[in-house]
């Protein structure tokens, strides 16, 4: 295991954020991992996770230990008539895991195709897209205990998972370098094709003749259609996360907004669109000092040519007061900010 110093992260970060990690190390195996720990204690040194740079802000330097999780490898762990548990290790590459899942007849992980970023990191903010979260197929998060170096076993319950929220974000937050998911996969598709715009994709097709290939493929197909790709055009996806607010607000903002789409939440609750408020407000394409907005998808905040963090998330602050006014919502954002600006 090696310890760098001064680490510059500008190559590690989805957005091109200019920045350096006081110590930077990339792991590849628990052991390594348990190590670097130690001599993070030893030093008083912070520790911040990383992994592929496809949900973070770069604020300024991070004075802490950077880990990089590198390891690697899938494993079945055991299997009956209906499912197949698998070991995933953290620095796998996501898409490259659902890809793999699909070829190998274990499925479930279509609609998951093309997200950025590592397996990982997944459980995280339980990413989900196209109408499927994650979490549906968690079964158990491995992780070393910062604090400690101790290993430790979730299980899906204990993970607290909710809308790109999980108790990694909130309770456990900082305090877990998450090792290796367990996924407990399909062995005969169940396709969910009810989220609209993948409907629209597959229209082609009859029900009964789709496949979880054809989901796959149709998931790529429009996120390679509509998303820019990051070593194009760097960003961190969405940049905002879609608010939940009660049905009593809804209706409120029904009455003022009815061409605004609101989505009725399985406990009553209303999931409103971020990209739907931040394009009426007229953002959509907006772009000051190197940064702006996707022409395209008004969720998306892109790095033109910014250095730091701090032109993006000042336009990140004007995008949030603005819909704030407009439409009394605090918008809040999705990836984590590191580092303090200059
Ligand atoms: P990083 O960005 O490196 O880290 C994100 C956070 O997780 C950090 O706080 C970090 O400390 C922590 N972390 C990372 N690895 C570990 C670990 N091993 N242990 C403990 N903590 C860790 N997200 C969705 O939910 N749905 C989408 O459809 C989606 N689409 C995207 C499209 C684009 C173009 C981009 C750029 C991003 C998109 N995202 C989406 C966001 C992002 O891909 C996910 O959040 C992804 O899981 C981040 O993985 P990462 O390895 O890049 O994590
Ligand atoms: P879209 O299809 O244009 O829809 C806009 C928003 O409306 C989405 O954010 C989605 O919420 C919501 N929505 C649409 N139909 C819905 C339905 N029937 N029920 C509930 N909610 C509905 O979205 P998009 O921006 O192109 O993204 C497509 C999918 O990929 C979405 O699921 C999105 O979350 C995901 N994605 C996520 C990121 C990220 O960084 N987090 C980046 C790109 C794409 P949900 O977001 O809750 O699905």
């Amino acid at each position: 295991m090696q310890i760098t110093h001064s680490e510059s992260l500008g190559q590690k970060n989805t957005l091109n954020l200019q920045a350096r990690a006081r110590a930077y190390a990339a792991i590849g195996s628990d052991a390594e991992l348990v190590q670097a720990l130690a001599w993070a204690r030893e030093q008083q040194l912070a520790v911040v996770a990383l992994g592929e740079g496809s949900n973070i802000v770069l604020a300024g330097d991070i004075d802490a230990l950077v880990i990089r999780q590198c390891s690697r490898g899938i494993q079945l762990l055991s299997e009956d008539d209906k499912t197949a548990t698998l070991r995933v290790r953290a620095g796998e590459n996501w898409h490259g895991f659902v890809a793999w899942a699909l070829q190998a007849g274990y499925y479930g992980l279509e609609n998951l195709a093309l997200i950025p970023g590592t397996a990982g990191a997944a459980p995280i903010q339980n990413i989900g897209a196209y109408g499927v979260e994650v979490n549906a197929f968690v079964d158990a998060v491995h992780s070393v205990t910062v604090a400690s170096g101790t290993h430790c076993r979730l299980s899906n319950r204990d993970c607290g998972f909710g809308y790109r929220d999980s108790v990694f974000k909130r309770e456990l937050k900082d305090s877990q370098l998450i090792t290796a998911v367990d996924f407990r996969l399909l062995k005969k598709p169940a396709l969910r094709t009810e989220y609209p715009a993948l409907a629209a994709e597959l229209d082609y097709r009859r029900a009964d003749e789709l496949t979880a290939t054809d989901v796959f493929d149709a998931v790529v197909r429009i996120r390679s259609s509509k998303l820019p790709d990051p070593r194009e055009l760097p960003n961190a996806g969405s940049f905002f996360k879609n608010p939940v607010v009660a049905a009593s607000k809804g209706k409120e903002l029904a009455e003022i907004f009815p061409q605004m789409p609101q989505y009725v939440q399985g406990d009553g609750v209303i999931k409103l669109p971020a990209a739907w408020m931040i394009d009426h407000c007229g953002w959509k394409g907006f772009r000051e000092n190197g940064v702006g907005v996707h022409p395209m998808h008004a969720l998306v905040l892109v790095n033109y040519s910014a250095q730091d963090g701090s032109r993006l998330l000042a336009l990140a602050d004007k995008i949030q007061r603005s819909v704030q006014g407009v439409f009394d919502i605090g918008l809040e954002v999705e990836p984590r900010v590191y580092g303090q600006a200059q």
